[in-house]
């Protein structure tokens, strides 16, 4: 898999072959204004370290080029009762997946993955190979959480795994809004989600069904599991499941395609006027999806400013708004627009001040970094405060001692204090 990342206006010239973990990665660094920096990283390594397998402690290092669908793949290869609490969607790429927070169906009970990170290696802004002991607990903690390409080259994580049944349950009940009168079940839903055994993870998912005539909304509950549920969650058809070692294609399982997401916090259930309006909108599109995910449980119990991700106590649920579309789509900028008047409508119902957002849904729509005259970076706290809350500070602070000369960049990188 490989990676590019945009540093251009970076002098220095430099080429560094690094061997690490018996991979060849180079680094290569030329005076040229026009600079790049392309970094093979493997996807060859995973190594599961089962000492004091007994007493359940059990880690793995896995190479940050490799998909999570790998990485479970090999975990469940090595062991049935062990899983790794990262995302649901198994073609999501571990460097850039796990830098943002990774939340997946083990999250009420384990947290983040980023919350279980052990170590990891990164490569600096100054070329130079670093591990925890050598980067030290503040960069450490930006890199868990902070969102990907502000701070280095992750090279690989060490995570510690969790223990999860041999023999799980997964359902899914659907719905439509005929047969939820009055919004009561999902009224229901949202008094309990948070507050359930942590073991339960019941998401709601919330899609157009049926056609112009008689569209409805289709609700589907589901409770998740481990290697099996990884399939049963991403797309697959249900009915006749792929072999699990589809996970080691790297593939996503719903193809190619593009679309627009957004990100929401609730704090409070939302209003039954709230529900109707919301599907008023939802059936507006054809191909639009809602998904609520519970939090609460070990998301409750780590406290905000443990790692970057501030998003714990006192959340009902996140949603995300998605709209996706296929290449031959005539009017993508409609299926945006919709997304952000579903976004405007449900400003009374979700977090506000500041109306929260998970960085691994980047969202170009809540900010940008802009230069002034000046060349100072503008406008960066609205969205630093909707991805970190307090935390933008530390973030800021931290890039300014690692990378002060801003070489890792983006629309939404964490800017030096200096820009
Ligand atoms: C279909 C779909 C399903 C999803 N499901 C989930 C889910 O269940 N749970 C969840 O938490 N999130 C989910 N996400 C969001 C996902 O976590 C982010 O899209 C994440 O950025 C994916 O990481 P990537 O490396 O594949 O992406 P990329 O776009 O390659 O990278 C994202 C960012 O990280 C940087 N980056 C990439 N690799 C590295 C590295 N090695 N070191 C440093 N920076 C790096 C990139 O420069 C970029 O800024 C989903 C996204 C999609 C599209």
């Amino acid at each position: 898999m490989y990676r590019s990342l945009d540093a251009r206006g970076v002098s220095g010239c430099a080429l560094r072959v690094l061997a690490v973990d018996g991979s060849i990665m180079g680094l290569f660094r030329k005076a040229s204004s026009d600079l790049s920096l392309l970094i093979y990283l493997t996807r060859r390594f995973f190594y599961i370290l089962a000492y004091g397998y007994r007493r359940n402690i059990c880690n793995v290092i896995t190479s940050s080029g490799a998909t999570i669908g790998e990485l479970y793949y090999r975990i469940a290869e090595k062991s049935k009762i062990h899983g790794c609490p990262a995302g649901v969607y198994p073609s999501l790429g571990i460097g850039g997946h796990i830098t943002g927070g990774a939340y997946g169906s083990l999250m009420r009970k384990f947290g983040l993955a980023a919350d279980n990170v052990l170590d990891a290696k990164i490569v600096d802004s100054n070329g130079k190979l670093l591990d925890r002991a050598a980067m030290g607990e503040d960069l450490f903690w930006a890199i868990r959480g902070g969102g990907g390409g502000s701070f280095g080259i992750i090279l690989s994580w060490k995570i510690k795994l969790v223990p999860v049944p041999e023999t799980l349950t997964v359902f899914t009940v659907s719905k439509t809004l005929d047969q939820d009168v009055g919004f009561k079940i999902l009224s229901k839903w949202q008094q309990v989600p948070n507050k359930l055994v942590e073991d339960l993870f019941l998401r709601v998912f919330l899609s157009v069904a049926g056609n112009n005539g008689t569209k409805t909304v289709t609700m589907s509950y589901i409770e998740m599991s481990w290697i099996e549920s990884i399939i049963y969650n991403s797309g697959y058809p249900t009915s006749r499941p792929p072999p699990t070692d589809v996970l080691l294609q790297a593939k996503s399982p719903i193809g190619e395609v593009y679309f627009k997401a957004k990100s929401d916090f609730a704090k409070e259930p939302i209003t039954i006027l709230g529900l109707k309006g919301m599907f008023k909108k939802l059936l507006e599109e054809d191909a639009a999806l809602v998904i609520w995910t519970p939090y609460g449980g070990m998301m409750d119990k780590i406290p905000e400013s443990e790692t970057p991700f501030p998003h714990r106590k006192g959340t009902i649920f996140m949603i995300q708004y998605y709209r996706n579309w296929t290449e031959s789509e005539k009017r993508p900028n409609r299926r945006i627009q919709w997304i952000r008047e579903l976004y405007s409508y449900m400003t009374p119902y979700v977090s506000s001040n500041p109306r929260q957002a998970y960085v691994n849904y980047r969202d170009l729509d809540l900010g940008q970094n802009k230069f002034n005259s000046k060349g100072n970076c503008i406008e960066v706290q609205v969205w630093g405060a909707k991805y970190y809350k307090d935390n933008f500070k530390r973030l800021v602070r931290i890039k300014s001692k690692v990378d002060p000369e801003n070489f890792f960049r983006h629309e939404q990188s964490i800017p030096p204090l200096s820009y």
